[in-house]
């Protein structure tokens, strides 16, 4: 089965619509899909439709910021009520820091002789309550500080570098607990990019299984085929389910495409077994 359980529409940082995103999903054979936007569900209700159109089976997701032990980890979380009322006002809160660090952002830039960024962003961001560093990439590839997105996030917008300002998510419990109040299954979103070493990796994961998490992405956009061994790995010694997602955000804009990846191994539990 062709299951993929993360990418992003307009009302985050990607770059088509719910809708166009789904067509595009059901056109490269994906069967079962979850829209998971950063801290955002207002893209889910047009998905659904479209899918139930398409005939791709349709999974109410969201992807949280979070901050754990000062690194910013990504939860996703599964099958969620969007209408949850916890669920909700907690993604609420992360948009109205979004909104505060994309301020600081905009003057820290400015600082380092680049005006009017933030204005800049805002042309790109389709959903006016959500904010994100891509936005702010995209502005600045257009106005010329670097050739693409990636060269302008290494330049700008990484830790160390002008536009990066420091910034407090949710924390993991939080972030678990609003996912497992709606009825959802929290995932953990590619492991690998964090770099923890092992022992923290492992401090990390043995947290978010306490606090109620099920799974990890082991086959994603953000991992090299090593990885998706090291993280199947990780997934049989922890007792963690697996998933598999594109992350993907638009043409130009991502690793992989909509359910182009490499299956799971077969021995591992897919998040996505008892649906
Ligand atoms: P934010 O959540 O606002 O900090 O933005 C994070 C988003 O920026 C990610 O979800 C990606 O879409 C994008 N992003 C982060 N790092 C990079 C990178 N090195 N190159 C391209 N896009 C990136
Ligand atoms: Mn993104
Ligand atoms: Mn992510
Ligand atoms: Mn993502």
């Amino acid at each position: 089965m062709n299951v993929d359980l993360h990418c992003h529409s307009t009302a985050s940082d990607g770059l088509l619509k719910p809708g166009e995103l789904v067509a595009r999903a059901a056109a490269k054979g994906v069967e079962v899909l979850a829209l998971t936007d950063h801290d955002d569900v207002s893209g889910l209700a047009e998905a659904r439709a479209k899918a139930e159109s398409e005939g791709v089976r349709f999974v109410d997701g969201v992807e949280i910021s979070v901050t754990w032990e000062k690194t910013t980890v990504h939860i996703v979380g599964l099958q969620i009520d969007p209408e949850d009322p916890v669920l909700r006002s907690g993604l609420e809160s992360i948009r109205e820091g979004r909104a505060r660090r994309a301020e600081k952002m905009g003057e820290a830039l400015a600082a380092a002789g680049v005006p009017d960024s933030l204005a800049g962003a805002r042309i790109y961001a389709g959903n006016p309550t959500l904010i994100s560093r891509a936005h702010f990439a995209r502005h600045l590839v257009k106005t010329g500080r670097a050739r693409d997105v990636k060269s302008v996030f290494q330049r700008y917008l990484v830790k160390g570098k002008p536009g990066y300002v420091p910034h407090q998510w949710a924390s993991l419990g939080d972030a678990v607990s609003w996912i497992r109040a709606s009825g959802g299954i929290a995932v953990v979103a590619h492991p690998g990019r964090y770099k923890f070493p092992k022992p923290e990796l492992h401090a990390f994961l043995a947290e978010f299984r306490d606090r109620g998490g099920a799974g990890i992405e082991v086959v994603t956009g953000s991992h090299s085929p090593e990885q998706y061994l090291e993280f199947a790995r990780v997934a049989r010694e922890l007792g963690l389910s697996a998933s598999r997602g594109s992350d993907y955000h638009g043409k130009g804009e991502s690793k992989a495409d909509l359910g182009s990846l490499p299956q799971l191994p077969g021995d591992l539990n897919p998040v996505w077994r008892d649906w």
